[in-house]
């Protein structure tokens, strides 16, 4: 069911692609075999435990640690990492387009979602607040968001509230800071520069048309920089592989795997991981509890699978199947 979701969802051909080696069981296939290599472990400890008068040394429990690193930790390890590389493609990035007003925040984002305008998608039964644009950049979804308030930027002439961009810097995995190159910068820019924090982020520095001469603050250093005309359509293709590398390239083998699991399996693997540490740490001195902290991991396992289930995790999955798709 979560890969037909995903499949209805995908917003790009990564996220397809994503989606479709989901359909096929590669994940489920890959959580069996984890789940496979703990019951092994688990059956030779119960034996062990049960007779453990006959069971002579360390050496099956240090077989069972190994097994349980090799086997079970470190394709969980795996696992994992292919959530927190990859998910992106799938979920996409929230980006956010920040700046004082006519600094030509509107005029970018018609320039950035040009060509995608056929796939801006209004989500049914909602006010046009919540009108989601995208872009795909190399199969990347990337989330405007808070477009509908930048629609409205040019009725307002208010300075941006402060709670406003906090609330939307908040929410964005990335932020495009705009100013504009004609005027330099202002104190409401450096103000607006401030709240941005640790928050990743590229200087958009627009309106090069006007004057491409103008510099930054020292204090503005470390920041990524992108001069560009919104207007005549200057290094626009150059901002989005900014957005991209700031997205998703510095993340390691972001690409590697096809195998993706979900937010939700994540998670249960997340715990599997930690059930599993737990195990090794005891397993020397109290083989009985080690078995414990596996069963629970079995019971996790079970849980991502289906195998076991309940009805709030039931509800959870299919509430994500819009009514009408
Ligand atoms: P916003 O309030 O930040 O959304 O700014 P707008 O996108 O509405 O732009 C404000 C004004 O600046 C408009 O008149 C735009 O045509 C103009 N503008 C936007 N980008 C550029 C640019 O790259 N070069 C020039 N010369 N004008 C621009």
């Amino acid at each position: 069911a979560e890969a037909v979701i995903d499949i209805i969802n995908a917003r790009t051909g990564r996220s397809l692609d994503l989606a479709t080696e989901q359909l096929q069981g590669g994940i489920g296939r890959r959580i069996n075999a984890i789940r496979d290599a703990i019951l092994s472990v688990l059956a030779e400890m119960e034996a062990g435990i049960d007779f453990g008068d006959e069971i002579e040394g360390d050496d099956p429990v240090n077989a069972w640690g190994e097994a349980l690193r090799v086997d079970v930790e470190a394709p969980l390890d795996r696992l994992i990492a292919a959530y927190e590389h990859n998910h992106y493609f799938r979920d996409g990035i929230r980006m956010a387009i920040i700046g004082r007003p006519n600094v030509g925040k509107s005029s970018l984002l018609n320039r950035l979602t040009r060509k995608e305008r056929a796939i801006v998608t209004e989500i049914p039964g909602t006010t046009r607040d919540t009108i989601e644009e995208m872009i795909n950049i190399k199969g990347l979804p990337v989330i405007l968001i808070d477009t509908a308030g930048l629609h409205n930027t040019i009725q307002q002439i208010e300075m941006i509230g402060i709670e406003r961009t906090h609330a939307t810097i908040a929410s964005a995995d990335i932020v495009l800071f705009v100013v504009d190159s004609s005027q330099g910068i202002q104190d409401d820019d450096d103000f607006i520069y401030r709240q941005l924090g640790g928050t990743k982020h590229i200087v958009v520095m627009n309106k090069v048309d006007l004057n491409d001469h103008m510099e930054l603050p020292h204090g503005w250093a470390d920041s990524a920089v992108v001069r560009v005309s919104a207007l005549k359509g200057t290094h626009i293709e150059a901002l989005k592989e900014g957005i991209f590398d700031m997205g998703v390239g510095q993340l390691p083998n972001f690409s590697t795997s096809a195998l993706v699991p979900n937010l939700r399996q994540a998670q249960g693997l997340k715990s599997t991981q930690r059930f599993i540490s737990q195990a090794r740490a005891v397993i020397h001195q109290d083989p009985e509890l080690a078995a414990v902290d596996l069963k629970a991991a079995m019971g996790t396992l079970d849980r991502i699978l289906g195998l076991s289930f309940n009805e709030e995790m039931l509800d959870r999955i299919f509430n994500q199947f819009c009514i009408g798709k």
